[in-house]
């Protein structure tokens, strides 16, 4: 097996569909389980987003960086990317964008969920921070996930801000497959990928590769035992 394309987001693993989205076969099973167990609990577990290709991040970057799709900062404000220079700009988009070939959702084990019981059939979801905490919709599945993901895999990486990746308690990573899928991702994959890609900054980035790697690739928060 090629860890290097699967890993970086340029070879699919082997998916299946749950709704409109995909995920890995072993996570998707996980879901599926986890999903009948949260019904028992009231909740509608859905994903809002599951495997994602390099080209689909690629996309979502070059979107951010050239200002058609919002960025926002941790207090939820619109950040005026044009105001930013240099590093300061890659780290507003990598607050809540991973670089392509450095997200986990290449991988198919990860994914970010929302409670459909919650809200009504038009309800955007926004995954922004208060929808999932306090008063927000999604405040008890939040609360539930942090109980009972872990019976079925699952894990929450960006629990809680480290340095790197803004905290997102809708993202969920299926840790059987996916602590391997960290082992075995390094420095010189991610920075083959992003050589042999038309990324915008593309200089900017490789120059700051080894520090986006620390701390938004190894800096996660580790499952809790
Ligand atoms: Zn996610």
């Amino acid at each position: 097996m090629d860890w290097s394309l699967l890993l970086t987001g340029r070879l699919r693993p082997d998916l299946v569909d749950v709704g409109a989205m995909q995920l890995e076969l072993q996570t998707a099973a996980a879901f599926r389980q986890m999903q009948i167990g949260a019904a028992k609990d009231g909740f509608d577990i859905q994903l809002v987003s599951g495997y994602r290709d390099f080209e689909r991040q690629a996309a979502i970057w070059r979107a951010k960086l050239n200002g058609s799709r919002a960025v926002y900062d941790a207090r939820q404000q619109r950040v005026d990317l044009s105001k930013l220079a240099g590093f300061a700009k890659l780290e507003a988009v990598l607050l809540y964008s991973a670089l392509p070939g450095a997200s986990r959702h290449h991988w198919g084990t990860d994914l970010d969920v929302y409670d459909a019981a919650a809200v009504s059939n038009d309800y955007q979801v926004q995954l922004l921070e208060h929808e999932y905490q306090a008063q927000g919709p999604f405040a008890a599945l939040s609360d539930w996930l942090l109980t009972h993901a872990r019976k079925y895999g699952f894990f929450l990486p960006y629990r809680q801000y480290r340095g790197g990746v803004a905290a997102e308690p809708w993202h969920l990573s299926y840790q059987p497959l996916a602590k391997l899928y960290q082992q075995h991702f390094s420095l010189p994959m991610l920075q083959q990928a992003v050589e042999s890609a038309d990324l915008p900054e593309q200089p900017l980035i490789l120059q700051q590769l080894p520090v986006i790697f620390e701390r938004y690739v190894k800096t996660i928060c580790e499952p809790r035992k």
